[in-house]
């Protein structure tokens, strides 16, 4: 018998227009209220030791069940989710990156996003980072910028061919050296110099997630430097595990039966290995789907982005609807 799980998936949740950054691809906070009065008239929210224990056979999901899973550990979470899901009475499932909390130091990742959110014209940044790729083709013996461009630039999922282009390139497309140099440069050209002050308000504390965990929210793993970590060896991989359960362990989360949150939504065999050496029950992919609890490599769950859900009970139109049926 089928056990479907919507697990729905969150990154920024902030009340965005009146945000220093209202250009960030965040989620509009009334509109993430407007999703919750949704789920809750559709669907049954779950814990995570619900979907633990159904998993290990010693439960079983309700219907319609739905699961909300927050990742990054930004303070958003903790300004706007955390209250709303608290005089709801529902859990959240939170999956903090050690090194952003414990360090204060700005993923790759999110100083590409505020990048992006800072400049008008992507085309500027753009420019910014062939001129940057010129000074250092020789060097690194790089590909002509025309040929990064053709690799790079095409529509995805959630962005325009151009903006998609930056992030792949600046994600992926250089040597690691050079990618992170470039990053920095354009993070301090473009946003701050104050990397440590920009943390503080990005990341959640120690203090905070404690609270999270002791007010019944669930906290899992999102590794520890936010790696592409099907793209590591072995023991570098072990290295990001056993940092991000050390980490889990001094906020006070039990590490058997653990859940992890893989970054950028990379695995490969060897990693599922080493988390089931390491105890882990469940995993957390970007793949996009209505997950199975019967069919589904508990490993591997896929999950649906927020922007695949309505936004409000009210919005649920034919559209909404059609769009649901289609997932
Ligand atoms: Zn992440």
């Amino acid at each position: 018998m089928s056990q479907p799980l919507t697990i729905v998936m969150y990154h920024y949740v902030r009340p965005l227009r009146t945000s220093r950054y209202p250009a960030l691809k965040a989620l509009e906070l009334t509109d993430f209220e407007g999703q919750l009065d949704y789920l809750q008239r559709h669907y049954r929210v779950v814990r995570m030791e619900d979907v633990i224990a159904s998993v290990k056979g010693e439960a079983s999901l309700p219907e319609n069940a739905a699961l909300l899973t927050f990742d990054d550990g930004y303070r958003d979470h903790y300004e706007h989710v955390f209250p709303s899901l608290v005089e709801r009475g529902l859990q959240g499932s939170f999956f903090p990156p050690a090194c952003a909390v414990r360090e204060r130091r700005v993923l790759d990742v999110n100083k590409i996003h505020f990048v992006l959110a800072s400049i008008d014209e992507t085309s500027l940044l753009i420019d910014t980072v062939f001129r940057f790729l010129d000074t250092h083709r020789e060097q690194y013996g790089l590909d002509d910028n025309d040929a990064y461009y053709q690799r790079y630039c095409h529509e995805s999922r959630y962005d325009d061919p151009d903006v998609a282009f930056i992030k792949r390139l600046l994600q992926k497309g250089l040597p690691e050296t050079l990618r992170a140099e470039l990053v920095d440069e354009l993070f301090h050209r473009f946003v701050t110099e104050d990397e440590r002050a920009f943390a503080d308000e990005l990341y959640m504390s120690v203090n905070e997630l404690r609270e999270l965990h002791e007010s019944g929210m669930y906290l899992g793993s999102h590794g520890d430097r936010h790696e592409w970590l099907n793209t590591l060896s072995g023991e570098a991989q072990q290295r990001e595990i056993d940092a991000s359960l050390s980490f889990l362990a001094e906020l006070g989360v039990q590490t058997t039966d653990w859940v992890m949150c893989y970054p950028y939504g990379g695995y490969n065999p060897l990693l599922l290995e080493l988390l089931r050496l390491r105890g882990c029950t469940l995993g957390l992919t970007v793949n996009v789907d209505i997950a199975d609890l019967s069919e589904d490599d508990p490993l591997l769950l896929p999950r649906l982005d927020t922007n695949d859900l309505p936004m409000s009970c009210v919005s649920y139109d034919m559209a909404d609807r059609a769009k649901c049926d289609h997932l």
